[in-house]
């Protein structure tokens, strides 16, 4: 942990970003940086070979919290979308079926049937990760398609709701700008897609990039 005015830091630049504002994304310089050895978090004794591995293990328990947190997004953006919706006219009540419901209910029960294969897939990963089970293939599954759902899901929402949604006055424009780093950070969809494809085939790094 290096405080805030430690000699040696600097922060050169704040990024101006599309979504996720509350959080600063910032370029920090440290320049002959002295850092007390109290500020360490975790093991003070710095094993390089395990650097990588490390690394990739954390992501086998961040990549399903960033997944859950496109399932939570979408689940919020669809759900207010629903209100609207409802303030309109909206049934939605699943009493008929895909064809003779409008063309908006229809796309909404196709949001959902994406938004539970993303959830579920998200819990299967974390089910893993709490019970130390490898789970690598899975938690790169859950990660691209909860990340490719929120985007989706988001900006369909935003569609829906025409002026409203589109609006500063409602969430769901928020949600939408918001819903895209959930499909960079923690590795992007083209990386998790990799990933998976390694694990399914049985391929390396190295035969398969
Ligand atoms: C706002 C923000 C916050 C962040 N916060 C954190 C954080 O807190 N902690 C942290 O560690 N990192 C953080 N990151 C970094 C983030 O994880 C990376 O930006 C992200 O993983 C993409 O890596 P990269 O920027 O190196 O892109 P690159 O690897 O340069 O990729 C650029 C593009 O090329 C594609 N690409 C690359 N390789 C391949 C390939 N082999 N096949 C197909 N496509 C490919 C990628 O999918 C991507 O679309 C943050 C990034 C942003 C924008």
């Amino acid at each position: 942990m290096v405080e805030h005015g430690t000699p040696g830091m600097e922060v050169a630049r704040l990024e101006h970003k599309l979504g996720i504002k509350a959080s600063d994304t910032a370029t920090i310089l440290f320049t002959d940086c002295r850092v007390p050895r109290e500020n360490l978090l975790g093991n003070p004794e710095v094993d390089t070979k395990k650097g990588f591995g490390g690394v990739m293990q954390t992501f086998d328990n961040t990549r399903p919290v960033v997944a859950a947190m496109g399932v939570g997004v979408a689940k919020a953006a669809l759900d207010r979308t629903r209100e609207l919706l409802k303030a309109e006219g909206y049934r939605g009540d699943y009493d008929r079926a895909v064809w003779g419901s409008s063309a908006v209910e229809a796309e909404l029960y196709r949001m959902e049937a994406d938004l539970e294969s993303a959830r579920l897939l998200t819990v299967k990963a974390a089910w893993m990760a709490d019970n130390g089970q490898p789970n690598s293939m899975e938690a790169s599954m859950a990660k691209a398609k909860a990340g490719r759902t929120v985007n989706a899901v988001t900006l369909r929402c935003a569609e829906i709701c025409a002026t409203l949604g589109y609006g500063e006055d409602e969430l769901i424009e928020k949600w939408a700008r918001d819903s895209k780093i959930l499909d960079i950070f923690e590795g992007t969809q083209q990386i998790q897609q990799l990933i998976v494809a390694r694990r399914l085939l049985g391929l390396s790094s190295t035969q398969l990039r």
